[in-house]
């Protein structure tokens, strides 16, 4: 690292580990459920687990974490690889949870053996009321007794079928007055009849999260098993079966999760977004999911260096939004294209051009060096913005009126001379004439002008629709607002916008990211085609988390 920088947490106790010996070479995982798109909290996740390898020198598997069949499915299998790899991440090893359900078929066995577990023919509800409360101990029923010989018998029926869903289960025997509720004899195995997207029907009882990550975490040889605060009252129990079983000891250890204003960040409510067609797909450009955010035009530099910058947290925190937006356009402002678009067009004719028309040339990116020209046609009739044109312009105006000058981006200066209006008094058409010695490069005229406006030539230009995105929601702590969290939602986060672009834009390569000059930073649709041109706006340029920092 060239800059020093403080270690997290958890990179002071891998850097322990290493030194003492404990470990020659650490391996992280990160263990997705297929039951959704991963979002921009996983991206935090896939950053720490992939980053720490890095950084130590380890490796990280991909674990899918796929012991809910009812809600799972390959679609989200394969989104979550493509979603990982574009954020430029390599995993060791692709594994499954469901791999392991014959060695977790063991191991629960193992534990019916040692009189650690019993099959449980309570009803649900009368599980939850013998569980106690965290105030008094739970008080067990008569299941609880019975012999290893009868629960082997019973959970071997359980898994031949023998059962109907939700008739037994089987439970950990460990401490029913235990001040940890997870450890008053949790759920090892329910029976479901589900077909699973990798296992089909083989299978009628699965294994809970509790008795599925653990041992899987053990079974790879996880060294770090990184997860959010929530898990640390699971922690002990990961613990008891790892110690009872005699298995690798991997550990837990835990970080806040990623939260951040104006986001909903649960796949649950993600997934009532598009299905109740809140929004188009998962894919959907408003969508804190990354397959969203890389649809509209993020790079994954950029979500990278987010997750850098925020850092972990022991504690529950609330990240600012536009500490995401800022990360995107400081990338995108060193790699964007710069583009003359114009949304909200006047015509300008410029009288005295009678050149017909030229090719100029204009850099694609002032922040590179090496960035280059692009050809711009330029012609006597113009688009401008409708908004860079003031009838009786007030002092301060340095765009165009009448009497008034302005330079056209890497072209010439114009002076204003008169202007047309329509029958309900709206500007049609303003007359202006160029100074042929003031081309931008080239520029003898010495007029002084305050003003650049961008433009594109009428008879060249590309109709193109600009996908103008606000925030999904219009509440910034969605977590403690009351209520429906969809009744919160931005009516006005999508507008669509028409506009005239310079000809460049139907030739660019699909994976550009562009500045269209004083508008943002866009980037081409999915569904964009060469015959209708669709941008999406990634983000504006107007920065205002950097401003709030400086004060
Ligand atoms: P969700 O509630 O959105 O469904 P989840 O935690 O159930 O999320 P998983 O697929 O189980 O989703 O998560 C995979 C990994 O990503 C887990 O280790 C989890 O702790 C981590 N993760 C999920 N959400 C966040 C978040 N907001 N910030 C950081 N890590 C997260
Ligand atoms: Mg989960």
């Amino acid at each position: 690292m060239s800059e020093e920088k403080s270690l997290n947490f958890i990179e002071e106790i891998i850097t322990q580990d290493l030194a003492s010996g404990k470990y020659a070479s650490i391996l992280t995982r990160f263990p997705p459920e297929p039951n959704g798109y991963l979002h921009i909290g996983h991206a935090k996740s896939i950053c720490l687990n992939f980053g720490l390898a890095k950084q130590f020198g380890g490796k990280t598997n991909l674990r899918f974490d796929d012991t809910n069949p009812a809600k799972e499915d390959i679609e989200y299998v394969d989104s979550i690889k493509e979603d990982v790899k574009w954020l430029g991440f390599e995993w060791a090893k692709e594994c499954y949870a469901s791999d392991y359900f014959d060695q977790l078929y063991t191991f629960a066995v193992q534990l019916i053996e040692k009189g650690l577990a019993y099959v449980d023919d309570s009803s649900a509800a009368e599980i939850a009321e013998q569980k106690g409360t965290p105030t008094a101990p739970g008080t067990g029923n008569a299941f609880r007794n019975r012999s290893i010989a009868e629960n082997l018998a019973l959970f071997a029926d359980m898994k031949a079928g023998k059962y109907a869903d939700g008739e037994k289960v089987l439970r950990a025997k460990i401490d029913l007055a235990s001040p940890n509720m997870h450890m008053r004899d949790p759920l090892l195995y329910r029976i479901k009849r589900a077909h699973h997207h990798r296992t089909g029907d083989e299978w009628c009882i699965y294994p809970m999260y509790d008795f599925a990550h653990g041992q899987s975490d053990s079974i790879e040889n996880i060294t770090h098993s990184v997860c959010t605060l929530e898990f640390i009252p699971h922690r002990a129990l990961y613990d008891w079966c790892i110690e009872q079983l005699g298995i690798y000891p991997s550990h837990q250890y835990e970080f806040a999760r990623l939260n951040m204003t104006y986001t909903v960040m649960s796949k649950r409510k993600l997934l009532q977004l598009v299905e109740e067609g809140h929004v188009e797909s998962w894919d959907d450009p408003r969508m804190p999911t990354i397959s969203g955010m890389r649809r509209r035009g993020y790079t994954a530099d950029s979500i990278r260096d987010f997750c850098d910058r925020i850092g972990i947290a022991k504690r529950e925190n609330i990240i600012d939004l536009s500490l995401l937006e800022f990360c995107v356009r400081e990338h995108l402002n060193k790699i964007a294209q710069r583009r003359m678009v114009v949304t909200n067009p006047i015509k300008l004719v410029i009288t005295n051009y009678d050149v017909g028309e030229e090719i100029l040339h204009s850099e694609n990116n002032p922040e590179d060096p090496n960035g280059g020209t692009r050809n711009v046609p330029f012609s006597n009739e113009l688009w401008i913005e409708r908004e860079d044109f003031m009838e009786e312009p007030t002092k301060k105006y340095f765009r165009l009126g009448p009497g008034l000058s302005v330079r056209l981006k890497s072209a010439y200066i114009i002076s204003c001379e008169s202007f047309e209006k329509d029958a309900e008094g709206n500007i049609t058409t303003v007359y202006a004439n160029y100074h042929p010695n003031s081309k931008s490069g080239q520029d003898t005229s010495g007029i002084p002008v305050k003003g650049t406006l961008h433009w594109v030539s009428a008879k060249h230009a590309v109709p193109v629709v600009l996908n103008e995105y606000d925030r999904l929601f219009s509440v910034e702590d969605l977590a403690s607002a009351e209520g429906d969290f969809k009744d919160f939602m931005n009516p006005n986060s999508l507008k669509k916008v028409e506009a005239y672009a310079e000809p460049a834009l139907a030739n660019d390569a699909l994976v550009a990211r562009f500045q269209f000059l004083r508008k943002g930073y866009f980037y081409q649709d999915t569904n964009s085609t060469k015959d209708k041109l669709v941008f999406n706006r990634t983000v504006t340029l107007k920065d205002t988390w950097a401003k709030e920092q400086k004060k």
